[in-house]
């Protein structure tokens, strides 16, 4: 070690010394000492790293090693604790269901439940009639069943447990069978086949990726056989020359063996989409129909409600899964289940759905619609005269997203903004950056927000950043 360092470390301040400072300007209000002592230390060890970094060649150093220099990164880092990590962002990426962002904006009735439920106690394993202790999925039970024609419901913490938690119970130390052409990936490391793997199940794989046949299936059932699995393949399409069975006929197949048939539906959409120009996505009702023992979707991709796996299906066959020791582990919490039993309820009027739930109000809304939004937008913000900032009108496409209608591109209506001054990835950045982030992408010289995902509502977030970015506030 040379001098200089050696130096260097000598003008190091002590903990003490910080938290003098630190005292002597109030900065303990709101953080209890511990916390505050921690940090003290944390930083004055980073300064050390640094001067021995700065000794191996690593980076030069400024300035001394003040007590006072240390105390301001404390108070910086103190105060950054009191800021709420966990935001809510405006989504202008055109991505309905986009899973960074939180999936599915909740409705307000379902916000008002959650409040109401978790303000104080509630029945939540508690019937009332008898006095005893009930069921937590009993809550949304009967409206699941009601409007799916399932004979039974189990809600889970999401989707990936609602598929681990029926192949555990179903197929553990037996095999699953699955077509090739489904051993999907959904992205955060969901993997089928490792989930399968995790649950127990022995993956038995027929066909092949882009054709799977009935006599495939068929030709590997054998003793060893506890489930017949079909897999919705969610965020991709296999096109060209290709050959599925369907759900019936393994319905079918299932019945004649004797085994059970299980559908992970990956989104699972009660209102029939057909009508708005989406194609090939049968609804949970009609799923349900052909006879499948269990049927499984998220309750925060095309539902629109909050995340949640909903199990669908036959009662004997939900009567085992309830009776898994897994299931405790992978149980919903209240505030789900307050927030799931608000947002079916707008199910019960399946037109009415289309507009009450958000999701399915952004995905079917006309673009004649968004295009009104966009110029509203366009003409609030020209009226601010943003000296640095232009903005457009322009056509484009959003997206399903989740994993849902991975092919079909939804026409919209986007604003697109450039600044005279700084750069488009700068401008994105600094989007990014607000009390209020707004997430845009970037084509070309101009950044994009797309009408389809942004509501009247949230035009003042926008109104406000732009402002803000411009230098007026
Ligand atoms: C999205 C998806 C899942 C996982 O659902 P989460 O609710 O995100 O846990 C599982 N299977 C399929 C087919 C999916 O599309």
């Amino acid at each position: 070690m040379d001098d200089k360092i050696r130096e260097l470390l000598k003008t190091l301040p002590k903990i003490d010394e910080v938290i003098l400072v630190l005292e002597k300007d109030n900065a303990f209000e709101g953080v209890s000492r511990d916390i505050v002592v921690e940090k003290c230390r944390q930083i004055v060890k980073e300064m050390r790293k640094t001067i021995l970094n700065s000794g191996k060649g690593g980076g030069k150093i400024s300035g001394t090693f003040s007590a006072d220099r240390a105390a301001q990164e404390v108070r910086k880092r103190l105060l950054a604790l009191h800021d709420y990590s966990l935001r809510r962002v405006v989504n202008a990426t055109g991505i309905i269901l986009h899973t960074n962002l939180g999936r599915a904006p909740l409705c307000g009735d379902a916000l008002k439940r959650i409040i109401d439920v978790s303000e104080g106690y509630s029945n939540l394993e508690f019937n009332l009639d008898e006095g005893k202790r009930g069921l937590r999925y009993d809550h949304v039970r009967e409206i699941l069943c009601c409007v799916s024609g399932a004979e039974d419901a189990i809600i889970v913490n999401n989707n990936a447990a609602a598929v681990l938690l029926a192949l555990n119970t179903l197929s553990e130390g037996k095999e699953a069978i699955v077509s090739r052409g489904e051993l999907i990936e959904i992205g955060g490391a969901f993997r089928i086949p490792e989930v399968m793997e995790k649950s127990g199940a022995i993956l038995r794989e027929v066909g092949t990726t882009n054709r799977t046949h009935f006599s495939d299936y068929e030709n590997a059932v054998c003793n060893d056989t506890g489930l017949i699995l079909k897999v919705h393949t969610s965020n991709f399409k296999v096109l060209g020359f290709t050959d599925e069975i369907g759900l019936d006929k393994l319905v079918e197949l299932g019945k004649k063996k004797n085994i059970p048939v299980m559908n992970d539906l990956g989104s699972g959409c009660f209102v029939p989409l057909d009508k708005y120009g989406f194609e090939g996505e049968p609804t949970v009702q009609e799923v349900l129909k052909t006879g499948a023992d269990v049927v499984t979707f998220s309750g925060d991709k095309l539902l629109g409600g909050p995340q949640a796996g909903i199990i669908l299906g036959k009662k004997t066959t939900l009567d085992k899964i309830k009776k898994n020791p897994l299931n405790r582990a992978l149980r919903i919490d209240k505030l789900t289940l307050a927030a799931l039993e608000a947002t079916m309820m707008h199910y019960l009027d399946l037109d009415r759905a289309v507009d009450d739930v958000r999701v399915l109000r952004s995905l079917t809304e006309p673009v004649a619609d968004v295009e009104k939004r966009a110029r509203r937008l366009l003409a609030l913000l020209e009226k601010l005269s943003l000296k640095d900032l232009t903005f457009s009108i322009m056509e484009e496409y959003s997206m399903a997203g989740g994993g849902s209608l991975p092919t079909q591109e939804i026409p919209t209506v986007v604003l697109a903004v450039t600044s005279r001054s700084i750069s488009p990835s700068r401008l994105e950045r600094r989007l990014r950056k607000l009390e209020v982030p707004i997430i845009a992408r970037i084509f070309e010289d101009k950044i994009l927000l797309d009408l389809r995902t942004i509501t009247e509502e949230e035009f003042v977030f926008i109104k406000d950043g732009m402002r803000r970015i411009a230098g007026l506030s």
